[in-house]
């Protein structure tokens, strides 16, 4: 029998085991909006006041919290880096017209775009390929440009806050890795928010306790055209091994996942209260001025060719604005 709708008795689009909660399409989104808002609040994220920056792939989950963050009228513009990657399908070529088809359809909004091999002469697999970093995968390459990139831009276009889709599975795998590995430093920096330091935005993850499922779902029912497929270098990562044990975990016990990261969460007020973070001094990058532990050039910095390195000082997004 399909399930209807706790508030209004229609058909349900989803039902939610871990808060016994069905919901029609209507009811979802609204709901949605409505829990990011109190999240946003509750982990004192942003206000209205704040400029908020969205680090946008063309996946679900980013382009939905652009959508929600929209709705609830907070000041937001949307990045995406395209980092060359082709995977036999044009990975990055769908993911930024992704972005672009939903910047088009919100004339309230501007999506910034940085390529970067347009910009810095590489893709991402080239640059790791040149570098030998990171075992034929380029993930730690990526990474750091990416961290790189998106707090070099949300500092020279002046927002205050750079938020990022990551959900409740997202957010479980990797605490459940550093569990597992008792990564103590890692674990005291796991939190919704990443609060501001000299020369690094805030980091912001409003929609840390959704489901993966309730993040697709919400893109779906609202109409959002997103990439379906992984990058093709995530194929084989170790967080996908341990969302899929986690899966099955949360078949058995339905909300042991969110228990888990919220569980954690109140257990971290106490037992990281008085952790100090190992005291880094940092200096300003020689070519680009970010702020980084060793003097001379930041790790981005050093990872370019020499000549190359002056163009991150002038390196700018395109805007894309709608045309509505
Ligand atoms: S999976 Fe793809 S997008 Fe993610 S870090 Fe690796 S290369 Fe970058
Ligand atoms: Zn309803
Ligand atoms: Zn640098």
């Amino acid at each position: 029998m399909p399930r209807k709708c706790r508030k209004c008795q229609r058909p349900a689009v989803i039902n939610m085991r871990q808060h016994k909660l069905a919901l029609c399409a209507d009811h979802f989104q609204e709901w949605v909006v409505n829990q990011t808002e109190r999240f946003i609040k509750k982990y004192r994220m942003f206000t209205h006041d704040d400029r908020v920056l969205v680090a946008v792939s063309g996946g679900k989950d980013s382009l939905a919290l652009w959508d929600v963050l929209l709705q609830l009228g907070y000041q937001v513009d949307g990045l995406y880096l395209g980092l060359g990657i082709d995977g036999g399908f044009g990975y990055s070529d769908e993911s930024r017209a992704m972005c672009q088809a939903f910047a088009e359809k919100h004339p309230e909004t501007t999506l910034h775009v940085l390529d970067i091999p347009t910009t810095y002469g590489e893709s991402i697999p080239e640059m790791a390929a040149r570098t030998r970093r990171g075992k034929g995968k380029p993930c730690s390459v990526c990474g750091l440009v990416k961290r790189h990139e998106m707090n070099r831009i949300a500092h020279d276009l002046g927002y205050h806050v750079l938020a990022t889709g990551h959900n409740l599975d997202d957010e479980v795998a990797v605490l459940f890795q550093n569990t597992l590995n008792w990564q103590v430093g890692y674990l005291a920096r796991q939190a919704p928010v990443l609060p501001e330091s000299p020369g690094f935005a805030r980091k912001v993850k409003p929609f840390c306790r959704f489901y993966e499922r309730e993040t697709a779902t919400y893109a779906i029912v609202r109409g959002i055209d997103y990439v379906y497929d992984e990058c093709p270098f995530a194929e084989g990562a170790t967080t996908i091994y341990y969302k899929e044990l986690l899966n099955r975990l949360e078949a058995d016990k339905p909300g042991a996942k969110l228990h888990f990261y919220l569980a954690f969460l109140k257990a971290r007020e106490t037992l990281f209260a008085h952790w100090q973070e190992e005291h880094v001094e940092l200096h300003p990058c020689e070519n680009c001025g970010q702020p980084t532990s060793a003097p001379g050039l930041c790790t981005f910095c050093r990872l370019l060719p020499e000549e190359v390195r002056p163009r991150v000082r002038h390196a700018q997004p395109i805007m894309v604005k709608s045309m509505l």
